[in-house]
């Protein structure tokens, strides 16, 4: 008993198209296949900075809040000076 088997019949799986427009993943702007994933050569280079800094690094942008006000070390601690 020899029951041909036709080949399956598989039919061909159309090609998926991966049009996965993600924006920027720093500004969420439209990014542009130049600089893919980012958006501009700043956005890549931030990024860039973040892996080889390994901290977050924004190079010519809003810089962080310096909250250096009064930061000096003023102990005024009136310690001791208790004469009974
Ligand atoms: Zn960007």
């Amino acid at each position: 008993m020899s029951a041909p088997q036709g080949p399956k019949d598989r039919k061909p799986e159309p090609p998926v198209r991966l049009r996965t427009r993600r924006p920027c993943p720093l500004c969420q702007q439209p990014s542009k296949q130049k600089y893919h994933p980012f958006c501009s050569a700043r956005c890549a280079d931030i990024d860039l900075h973040r892996w080889l800094g390994g901290q977050y690094a924004i190079p010519a942008a809003d810089p962080p809040d310096f909250d250096d006000a009064g930061e000096a070390a003023t102990g005024k601690r009136d310690d001791g000076a208790d004469s009974a």
